[in-house]
């Protein structure tokens, strides 16, 4: 059996419905965070975006990375999720940011997530549910984690 903690994040549409319908469709949620709203991060001279909603969640299943990560983007394309830009808008973002402590490269996948670690829409969900898992990248606990981003963007719902 494999334990992933994975974020869910929405800023087009009805987000809150989005992800809580999203949720329902994964397979064995354990723990659930609450929902953040959070300033959408752009890239530079490009237009402002509405606001995020973020969460995270942590799964038993026994997919595999790669699998796991097809059942994803099957779930995001039915979403209406179109691929335009990176960092565009979407209805909705599902990734895979730990998988127990394990580390898995590959060009279409990398655990733990590379950028999860400067990303306070990340680390504030996936403090609430997994505070004491150690990133096998850096050997720091998520509470550890946490403690050098900026959370000022960040507003529980
Ligand atoms: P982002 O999530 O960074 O905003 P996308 O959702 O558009 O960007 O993902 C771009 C690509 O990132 C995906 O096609 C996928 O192959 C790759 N990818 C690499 N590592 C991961 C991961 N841990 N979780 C999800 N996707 C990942
Ligand atoms: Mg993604």
């Amino acid at each position: 059996m494999n334990t992933y903690a994975i974020a869910l994040g929405s800023n087009l549409g009805d987000s809150q419905i989005i992800l809580e319908s999203a949720l329902s469709r994964l397979d064995t949620v354990i723990a659930r965070s609450s929902w953040y709203q959070t300033k959408a991060v752009t890239l530079p001279n490009h237009p402002p975006q509405p606001d995020y909603l973020n969460g995270c969640a942590i799964l038993e299943t026994e997919l595999e990375p790669l699998e796991l990560l097809a059942n994803f983007q099957q779930i995001e394309a039915e979403f209406g999720r179109i691929r335009h830009q990176k960092w565009d808008a979407r209805t909705l973002d599902l990734d895979i940011l730990l998988l127990d402590d394990v580390i898995f490269q590959t060009e279409m996948l990398e655990i733990p997530h590379p950028r999860m670690s400067d990303r306070a829409f990340v680390l504030v969900p996936l403090v609430e549910i997994a505070p004491d898992w150690i990133h096998p990248g850096q050997n720091l606990s998520i509470k550890e984690l946490v403690q050098s981003v900026d959370i000022s963007g960040i507003r529980k719902l």
